[in-house]
């Protein structure tokens, strides 16, 4: 129930296969999901009623050829979860509030890169970095000791906005194409040393990957769920999008063992919110922006979406290990998977 891309086109998601659509022409022969999304919600909706229906070529899901589903044009990372901001805030500022003044007003982000975001199943190359540990004096470059994961929920932008047009919450499915997941890999210890005071940046910026298959958000419509309740009560360009909490389980798998299980439901700052905030000051929105929602935790152990907080910073990724995410929604449909495999550091 969602739409990928192979060597000749788009592709449909049914079940353990994936049906061939490029027979059908116009946007579904493209490279890309650019020219589908920038059409809006009557061509969607026409499109995901086309693949359903179309007795295409169909080919096992191992077997498919999938390509990063669309050019991404821009790509900001929130930080929603209030779970992991109080988590990380303990962590990275252990002698202050774990929550900085802001966080309650606004859903806070970072402008990632674009061209680092790569399909599901790119092995990720262990990064190089400035590290500098608490107790050292000087930092040091070298690969990262502390590689992490982060489990997220993104979406991807279809209709693009005009420079100075703000998306109110009740405009979110106007413009968004769909859902997919994302994992923000991380190098914590390149992280600690640099965000400081201007954010994450090349702790991040080495590799994000996501989904080769996007879901449209008309699937998920029966999974939205109220959000969890917000005090303060935010200003009233964010005071709404409340019912739009989606009721998708989450799990995250190391070298084939079950690490975590959580649901996107817990987001503080709904995804409305964050689209509504990421253009309350006139930023433009395009085909292929990519928005993720930051890290998903829970409030139960064994429920975060990261290895800093599941195992209190005593483990991290290793080379040769191999992740995988997962998304269930409630309603039975199956986000895809998120594959990645570390790989040492170049010489
Ligand atoms: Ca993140």
């Amino acid at each position: 129930m969602s739409f990928g891309v192979g060597p000749e086109g788009l592709l449909w998601r049914d079940g353990d296969e994936a049906v061939d659509l490029s027979g059908l022409g116009g946007v579904f022969a493209q490279p890309s999901l650019n020219p589908l999304m920038a059409q809006g919600r009557e061509a969607w909706r026409a499109a995901t009623t086309a693949a359903r229906g179309h007795d295409g070529p169909r080919i096992p899901l191992p077997d498919v050829d999938l390509r990063l589903a669309f050019q991404v044009a821009d790509y900001v990372d929130f930080y929603s979860s209030l779970e992991h901001a109080t988590n990380l805030g303990r962590m990275f500022r252990p002698d202050q509030e774990p929550l900085l003044p802001n966080w309650r007003w606004l859903p806070v982000a970072y402008h990632g890169r674009a061209g680092s975001v790569v399909v599901s199943g790119t092995d990720v190359v262990r990064p190089c970095g400035q590290r500098k540990a608490p107790d050292e004096d000087a930092p040091t470059f070298g690969p990262t000791r502390r590689l992490d994961f982060e489990l997220e929920l993104g979406f991807v932008v279809g209709v693009p906005t005009e420079l100075g047009e703000a998306v109110p919450v009740e405009a979110f499915a106007d413009h968004v194409f769909g859902l997919l997941l994302v994992n923000d890999w991380s190098a914590r210890d390149i992280q600690a040393w640099e965000y400081v005071p201007l954010g994450p940046n090349l702790g991040k910026s080495f590799q994000t990957s996501i989904s080769a298959w996007v879901t449209p958000l008309a699937l998920l419509e029966d999974v939205r769920v109220a959000a969890p309740p917000q005090e303060p009560r935010p200003l009233e360009h964010l005071a709404g999008g409340r019912d739009w909490a989606l009721d998708i389980a989450l799990d995250v798998e190391l070298n084939g063992e079950t690490i975590s299980r959580g649901n996107a439901r817990t987001l503080y700052w709904t995804l409305p919110q964050q689209l509504a905030h990421a253009t309350s000051n006139g930023a433009r929105l395009r085909t292929g922006d990519l928005m993720a929602s930051g890290t998903i935790s829970g409030p139960e152990p064994g429920s975060e979406g990261s290895m800093i907080e599941l195992f209190r910073g005593e483990r991290f990724l290793e080379d040769g290990d191999e992740l995988v995410l997962r998304g269930h929604a409630a309603n039975g449909v199956e986000l895809g998977s998120v594959r990645g495999r570390v790989l040492p550091a170049r010489d």
